[in-house]
């Protein structure tokens, strides 16, 4: 096995139990380590630190275990088995509510790895190469440890950033129990678009062709809050994709819900998604447009009113080089939703840029607050749900943060 040997003094982060090892940390290498590889992590004076998987770039090692060089031979079942415990044991998994995070990364103990369930589906998306060349061991483990899940589907085309290295990285499934013949025919349009319940409401999933891995799982809790602030309210849902908010809001008694997402898809989706939960809703509208136009339009034209709004958009920063312009960007969308919200109106606002910390939001948003000159308090502060755990030891892993705010 590789051993990496870390400069004097670097190993102080990992004995917090930070599970990256920088580049920069890194004093010598024994022996040559291929993308992926599990490699061992000693210190200048060799003592064992623990076991990662290797990869070039900015971090060079991600640890799977500390204080050891190898990992046990059932590594894989054990921790899976240990998230889907932990979710288990939260309650998060019911008769009304088959839609979780199975896997969050550096939360469960697995940097690079995202595993997220839909009924009896799961779909793994690999962030790390060495997480793309377990991916065969990680489906096994999860139809062992997972009773519901009968079918594994992979999705990482679009995470893996080293694809020139691997020629085996493609999307598709790994387990397809009792479906195997079934790849070209109809019956794969039913099983990607297998109903997920979330809190007794039913989502239809396309995780072949939809963002992430199908559905926005991390807004479950944020979504519940919507549903308690919609009782007779005109509600705006901005960036809606398949229209999580909007389902709960109708279900909270909004007077009406305007959806809006500059994806034709994702406005399909919803229109869909409300037409199963509501059949012939008439409360409801869907419409495909960019975000800042729909709200100068509303304003300008003075039409409809909104005492509920609703903005989830994209990660503006998807890195930090990207902060002034994200920052910009909230301060923009947050300042528009602020001149057009009613007196009494409540805003949810959101950012799931893990490069823009809390303060930096919060700050965006006030800047905002302050050019409206309204009247503003803040009702909740929201972040992201249990199933998205944060390792205490890896702050880096909290990225949804949200504001309730009331505006006079
Ligand atoms: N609120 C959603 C998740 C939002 S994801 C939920 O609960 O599931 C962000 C969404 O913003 C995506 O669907 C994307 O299509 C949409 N989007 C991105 N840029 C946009 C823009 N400029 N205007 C409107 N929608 C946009």
């Amino acid at each position: 096995m590789t051993i990496i040997y870390l400069k004097k003094h670097k190993e102080e982060s990992l004995m917090r139990f930070h599970p990256w090892v920088f580049s920069g940390a890194i004093g010598h290498v024994k022996g040559q380590p291929e993308e992926g590889d599990v490699v061992a992590v000693r210190s200048a004076e060799g003592d064992t630190l623990g076991t990662g998987h290797w990869q070039e770039g900015s971090i060079a090692v991600r640890i799977l275990e500390f204080g050891v060089e190898s990992l046990s031979k059932n590594f894989w079942q054990e921790r899976i088995r240990a998230a889907y415990t932990m979710r288990c044991d939260l309650g998060l998994i019911r008769a009304d509510n088959n839609t979780y995070r199975l896997v969050h990364g550096e939360g469960d103990f697995l940097p690079g790895l995202i595993v997220d369930v839909y009924g009896n589906t799961a779909v793994v998306q690999a962030h790390s190469a060495g997480m793309h060349r377990a991916r065969i061991e990680i489906a096994k483990a999860i139809t062992e440890c997972v009773e519901e899940v009968e079918n594994v589907y992979y999705k990482s085309e679009s995470t893996l950033p080293f694809r020139k290295n691997f020629a085996d990285i493609e999307d598709g499934y790994l387990v397809r129990t009792g479906n195997e013949h079934v790849m070209e025919t109809e019956h794969v349009h039913s099983l990607q678009s297998d109903v997920a319940k979330e809190n007794g409401l039913e989502f239809k999933i396309d995780w072949l062709r939809g963002q992430k891995t199908g559905f926005f799982v991390d807004q479950r809790e944020n979504r519940c809050l919507v549903e308690r602030y919609s009782s007779g309210r005109r509600v705006l849902n901005m960036f809606c994709y398949t229209g999580g908010f909007s389902v709960y809001a109708l279900r909270g008694g909004a007077e009406r819900v305007c959806s809006v997402d500059s994806s034709e898809k994702a406005v399909e989706l919803v229109r869909q998604n409300v037409e199963r939960n509501f059949p012939d809703c008439t409360r409801h509208e869907a419409v495909c447009a960019d975000a800042f136009d729909y709200l100068g339009k509303i304003q300008r034209e003075g039409k409809e009113s909104y005492n509920l709004i609703i903005l989830d958009p994209p990660a503006f920063a998807k890195h930090r080089g990207a902060i002034r312009n994200a920052l910009q960007g909230y301060k923009r969308l947050n300042a528009k939703a602020f001149e057009m919200i009613e007196k009494g109106g409540i805003l949810f606002t959101f950012s799931c840029s893990q490069a823009v910390d809390k303060e930096m939001f919060r700050l965006a948003v006030f800047s905002a607050a302050a050019m409206s000159g309204r009247k503003v308090r803040i009702l909740h502060q929201l972040t992201q749900p249990q199933d998205h755990p944060v390792n205490i030891y890896h702050p880096e892993g909290e990225y949804l943060k949200g504001l309730v705010l009331y505006v006079e």
